[in-house]
């Protein structure tokens, strides 16, 4: 079978061998791969992007991910942490220049505890019909479920990598095991659940870029984030090589047609690493960082420029107007799950 036959193959069974999927990441038929995936997504959305403002409260993390430029080891990081108040406060400004769907993210920070973190909740549900989603990382089952019980709508944590060596080798504070654990937890107490994972992780193949698919599929994940793998200066992993755009726009691409509803994001990781976006490989979703100003550049986990310094409502009308520049537009809902189609 050639690769359009089997692109249109998954398409229309919505399932695929890692074989194929390995087939089409080495083709050449990208345009026809983006097209396909492109279909798929004005189907289930339109052209409604889906903004999603980004708070991340703190930089402290507990963790020793060997590619993150937040890692406990590095003592070369000014850490902040956000207090309660001053989050709620950030969700309040967001909401009145028009954010409905906020993202609250953090390295693994025990600071907060579970009460913080359910206080935070509860008072920017008051605020308005705000969408929350946690990133917060591994925590304890009882956790997960008094947040989501609290109000959180959804939880974002990506597996990284669906290989169970590289994933040990770079996450030696974890283990796989208990990432995918945890993935579980959150499906089942009801969380719209994020997962997600790099291109160009060192040791990395074609064939571990489709165990990574077919993961978001077996998990049935309702959101996923695909990015480049970019080294940090501060890292062990400085040296390495950033990872391919094209593949990682084939890898948000493939997962469009074999999955069909999640929400994609086009990540900053891409556009900071070629200044594209994933946008016509079915990507319908965007993120920008709505934290303080004075907090932005100490979020570091690979290394990004730094915009000029505007008001949160001018850098609302700037994405918008970036969205609309290719035809879309900023959808004015929560941008909840899409539900399966019969
Ligand atoms: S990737 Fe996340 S969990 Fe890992 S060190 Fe960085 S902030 Fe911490």
């Amino acid at each position: 079978m050639d690769t359009r036959a089997i692109i249109d193959l998954i398409t229309e069974t919505s399932s695929a061998t890692q074989e194929q999927l390995v087939t089409i990441l080495g083709s050449s038929e990208d345009e026809y791969l983006f097209e396909r995936a492109n279909e798929i997504r004005k189907q289930y959305f339109g052209n409604e992007v889906h903004l999603r403002g980004i708070i991340e409260f703190s930089n402290y993390c507990r963790c020793g991910c060997l590619y993150c430029g937040l890692q406990v080891q590095n003592n070369s990081v000014e850490r902040y942490r956000m207090e309660p108040d001053e989050i709620i406060e950030n969700a309040r400004q967001a909401y009145e220049v028009g954010y409905r769907s906020l993202v609250l993210q953090s390295g693994e920070d025990p600071y907060y505890t579970a009460d913080m973190i359910s206080y935070i909740v509860k008072e920017i549900k008051k605020i308005g019909d705000i969408a929350i989603t946690l990133s917060a990382g591994e925590r304890e089952y009882s956790e997960y479920a008094q947040w989501i019980k609290d109000g959180a709508d959804r939880y974002l944590l990506k597996h990284e990598t669906a290989d169970e060596k590289i994933y040990d080798r770079l996450h030696p504070h974890s283990s796989f095991n208990t990432r995918l654990q945890c993935l579980q937890w959150l499906k089942e107490l009801g969380y719209q659940t994020g997962s997600g994972f790099m291109i160009g992780l060192p040791g990395q193949t074609l064939e571990t870029i489709a165990k990574d698919i077919l993961l978001l599929k077996e998990l049935d994940i309702e959101m996923a984030g695909i990015g480049p793998f970019i080294p940090h200066p501060s890292t062990e992993l400085r040296d390495a090589q950033t990872g391919s755009s094209l593949l990682t726009l084939k890898a948000v691409a493939l997962t469009r047609i074999l999955l069909k509803r999640p929400h994609l994001p086009t990540t900053t990781a891409l556009e900071v690493s070629t200044g594209t976006n994933a946008f016509n490989a079915g990507a319908n979703v965007i993120m920008r960082k709505i934290e303080p100003h004075k907090y932005r550049r100490l979020y570091d986990i690979y290394p990004k420029p730094l915009k000029n310094e505007k008001s949160l409502l001018e850098e609302r009308h700037e994405v918008e107007t970036y969205i609309e520049s290719f035809g879309r537009y900023v959808s004015d809902t929560r941008g909840d799950a899409v539900e399966h189609k019969a």
